[in-house]
């Protein structure tokens, strides 16, 4: 053990941060280790071993015990019971069961050997879909706080659900419209589709509802949104759940002075040479996120209608996880995008978004990146898939005013969409007539983002508050 380790003992505050196994879940929740390091706490960040053998090969310094600001982060992973090249991690009806059973067990030994050793963990964060761990911190009498990584209007929706408080689409009335407080009409199918009767990921409805059953337990639901863009829900849902805005967590300025990322493949850094060689606002960034992908019939479309469009592109083109649409790039795409465009397997987001070069980004609407895009004032092109991103996406484009509807998403017509659609979306956002409109706001909200994590900005002053609660144990 390390002798600066050995000192931390005595006088950090020793938080434990435990992370479902998505990309979409590490990523917030490193964020927040960074910054809660950052203000001199210890913190230990654990997920699964096969999400901390991917983040090994895709980062440095994963296996030590890394100084950030006044405190210290690091990593402590626990075995799923399954080598990382099993498909059934993907089979969420048999995994979700056994990361509970194995998982429970796991932190639990590692919050004892920390006690024993003279390091207690005096809170216990998780995010969503792994609500044992709410129970873990019960039973072990510790403080339990949850990272919430959707919107606070998603929190609501499933708030509601779950409550029974509102109608929802049901096996014999699918079709209905969803009014919750202070958020526009959803339509049925801009409801977190994992919500709709029809579903078929079950099990992720079980899990998220999991967390709501154990909603009594975290003494704080931290959501990573920020107040000035869901302000009315989030007042509204305080009335009922502790519920803190503490974001965008992405580029808050104090969790920059770590130099650790949770990637779980690994960037490709040429791409950033791609885009620094295009003049400003010429490029469209693809990315569908660490989980979805398309079929071949819909790639070819996409790959058609940026070869008509005559946009520069940079394609986040992924290899499909098992049991989803797996797609290859159709015969001579590369060669006929020349100059023009670039595909890679995975690039550091953070840093394609902040390139001047980029003037939008074709998007899943997963939360993280529909923050990510919001914060850096990169207008969007919204094709959502699932679970929230179909209202986010409805947020983004009818409420935030910040992009260009491309699909409506899974529970629509799974009809492909077409080569023209797309080209035509891509001009929209780009050049089109609403396109400097759609920026403008962009950057109205980028500013609001930055605002509310800087020094006395609303999340800022959230997170002392948080943070001043947690030292006081
Ligand atoms: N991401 C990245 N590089 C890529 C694609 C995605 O760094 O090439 C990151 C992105 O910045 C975001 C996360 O992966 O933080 C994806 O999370 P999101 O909620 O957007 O979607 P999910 O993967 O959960 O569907």
């Amino acid at each position: 053990m390390s002798p600066v380790y050995e000192d931390s003992k005595k006088d950090l505050v020793h938080i434990l941060l435990v992370s479902f196994t998505g990309q979409g879940h590490v990523n917030p929740l490193l964020r927040l280790g960074n910054l809660l390091a950052s203000t001199g706490l210890l913190v230990t960040f654990s997920s699964s071993s096969h999400v901390g053998n991917s983040m090994r090969k895709a980062n440095k310094n994963i296996d030590q015990l890394n100084p950030v600001g006044h405190g210290m982060i690091r990593f402590e992973f626990f075995d799923d019971g399954l080598l990382d090249n099993d498909p059934r991690r993907h089979d969420l009806d048999l995994y979700m069961p056994q990361l509970e059973l194995l998982g429970k067990e796991a932190v639990t030994g590692i919050i004892k050997k920390h006690e024993k050793e003279g390091r207690p963990v005096s809170c216990l964060i998780n995010n969503p879909f792994i609500p044992w761990v709410s129970d873990i911190a019960h039973t072990l009498n510790i403080r339990n706080a949850v990272l919430w990584v959707q919107s606070c209007a998603c929190f609501s929706a499933y708030y509601h659900y779950h409550n029974k408080l509102a109608q929802f689409p049901t096996e014999s009335d699918p079709e209905i419209d969803v009014q919750l407080p202070y958020m526009p009409l959803l339509k049925n199918d801009e409801i977190p589709s994992f919500l709709h009767p029809s579903s078929p990921y079950p099990a992720l409805r079980r899990a998220i509802l999991g967390q709501f059953r154990n909603l009594s337990k975290p003494f704080c639901v931290l959501v990573e949104t920020f107040h000035e863009l869901e302000s009315e829900v989030i007042d509204y849902m305080s009335k009922f759940c502790p519920v803190k805005a503490i974001g965008p967590l992405f580029n808050n300025p104090k969790s920059q002075l770590s130099t650790i990322q949770g990637d779980c493949l690994k960037p490709d850094d040429d791409c950033i040479d791609f885009l620094n060689s295009k003049t400003p606002l010429s490029v469209v960034y693809i990315s569908f996120g660490s989980i979805i992908s398309m079929n071949q019939e819909q790639t070819n479309e996409l790959a058609a209608g940026l070869l008509n469009s005559g946009v520069s592109f940079l394609w986040v083109f992924r290899p499909a996880l098992p049991g989803f649409d797996v797609s290859v790039l159709p015969e001579k795409f590369l060669e006929a995008a020349g100059d023009r465009g670039k595909v890679v397997q995975w690039c550091s987001q953070k840093q394609v978004l902040a390139n001047p070069a980029v003037a939008c980004f074709l998007t899943h609407c997963g939360w993280n990146s529909t923050l990510e895009a919001l914060t850096t004032g990169v207008p969007v092109i919204t094709y959502p898939a699932w679970g929230d991103q179909v209202t986010n996406a409805k947020f983004l484009v009818d409420v935030l005013k910040v992009g260009v509807r491309l699909s409506r998403g899974d529970q629509s017509k799974k009809d492909v969409i077409s080569r023209t659609h797309i080209e035509k979306c891509l001009r929209e956002a780009t050049t089109g007539e609403d396109a400097a409109g759609i920026k403008k706001n962009a950057l109205k909200w980028k500013k609001a983002a930055e605002d509310a994590v800087a020094e006395g900005g609303s999340s800022d002053r959230n997170f002392k508050a948080f943070v001043d609660e947690l030292r006081m144990n």
